[in-house]
């Protein structure tokens, strides 16, 4: 187990694409940490730089207590399943598990009929195999699978195997780049938890990857939402909800994303560039800004009128988009008869639960959100 710090990482490919941008990230040991962003922000590159199949144009990379910039990838003691599982297709699940290791024994088959020291050496050896392997097929539940090949297990085993490929090695860190991309949505939700539980399980450092903010909110004791090469916010799943940092993280995290207004702010209220009057958070200071507000804290019966634009039924809730004075905004409700489209009705919004952020292009946070406050937002 090792905690892995990120000083100015810099990684420019050649072309000049700076694909990530002095990164400073400390990951402490045993950490889950998932890394989110749009396609192309520079997780991949980040998480690829770690296992040292990329090497960083500038900047330090260090496992444990060591600097491991010039340090090769099989000796850096860290683990990574891929999105695309990486499995030999000819191999059964049990080469599959032993192939890691049986590639990094000391001893060698040749020796070993010539030398008795060497032949006790290698069965010893074998032993320790034996055992790691079994070990991460009980942990992973796959010991029944274990002379199938890879095409014949369903897309979960198949990652079940991934996983126990890089269990078996026991690595200080596992690097996990998008591996339940490839699976349907129903699997990756039950393989979210699997993934959790071995987390808890094992106490090993995890970095994770991942361009679904859902799944990183799910899995993740920490987030690192990232944005054309730059880190936006690091924290809790809860304060990057609560209080994200900058417009793009608000806009990122959450679903239906956050309405963002722009317009400014005048006493206590906040005026749409459109004219449309809306409340402002408390301590909100004068002047032009962009007005967050989640669809959940807006419900319909209320003092602000709206005209209902669309109405969208998921079971229990409801989107409903609506027009407010030439805004639109959607809201996240409870299923209620009534609501259609066109219909005009009135609207409140939690005015404990606003943000508030810069006009200018970085957007950062100015207030909003007591409770996110608190927490450090
Ligand atoms: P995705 O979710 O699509 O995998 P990502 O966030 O993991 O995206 P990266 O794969 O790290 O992003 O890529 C970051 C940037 O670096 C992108 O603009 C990408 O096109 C570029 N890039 C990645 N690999 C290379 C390469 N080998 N050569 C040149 N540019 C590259």
């Amino acid at each position: 187990m090792a905690e892995v710090r990120l000083k100015g990482v810099t990684k420019i490919f050649h072309g000049g694409v700076t694909a990530v941008a002095s990164c400073d990230l400390s990951i402490p040991d045993g950490q889950f940490t998932v890394l989110v962003g749009p396609s192309g922000c520079g997780k991949s590159t980040t998480l690829r730089m770690i296992a040292g199949l990329e090497t960083a144009t500038s900047g330090s990379i260090r496992i444990g207590d060591r600097v491991v910039n010039d340090v090769a990838p099989r000796d850096r003691d860290v683990a990574m399943v891929f999105q695309n599982y990486a499995l030999y297709p000819h191999m059964n699940v049990e080469k599959n598990l032993r192939f890691p290791l049986e590639r990094r024994r000391q001893t060698s088959f040749w020796r070993s009929l010539l030398s008795s020291t060497e032949r006790a050496r290698r069965r010893a050896e074998t032993i320790v195999i034996d055992d790691r392997v079994l070990n991460a097929a009980k942990q992973l539940e796959i010991g029944e699978y274990m002379h199938r090949l890879p095409r014949e297990l369903s897309g979960g085993q198949r990652q079940r195997v991934a996983l126990g490929r890089a269990l078996v090695r026991d690595p200080k860190v596992f690097l996990l780049d998008e591996p339940l991309s490839n699976l349907d949505a129903r699997l990756r939700i039950a393989m979210r938890s699997e993934l959790r539980q071995l987390h808890r399980r094992l106490g090993v450092t995890m970095i994770h990857v991942t361009h679904d903010q859902e799944e990183a909110m799910s899995l993740g004791d920490v987030l690192v939402v990232m944005k054309d090469g730059v880190i936006h916010q690091v924290g809790p799943p809860a304060e990057i909800y609560d209080a994200p940092a900058d417009r793009f993280v608000a806009s990122f995290v959450g679903t239906p994303p956050m309405n963002l207004i722009e317009g400014h702010v005048r006493g206590t209220e906040f005026v749409a560039d459109s004219g449309a009057v809306l409340p402002a958070p408390i301590g909100a200071v004068e002047g032009p800004a962009v007005l967050g507000i989640r669809p959940e804290s807006m419900m319909i019966g209320g003092t602000i009128d709206a005209t209902i634009q669309s109405v969208e039924r998921l079971g229990d809730r409801i989107d409903v988009v609506l027009d407010i004075g030439g805004v639109e905004l959607t809201a996240r409700c409870e299923s209620k008869d009534g609501i259609t489209e066109g219909q005009s009705c009135s609207v409140a919004i939690d005015t404990t639960r606003l943000h508030l952020f810069e006009a200018a292009a970085e957007g950062k946070r100015l207030c909003g959100d007591p409770v996110a406050t608190m927490r450090g937002g």
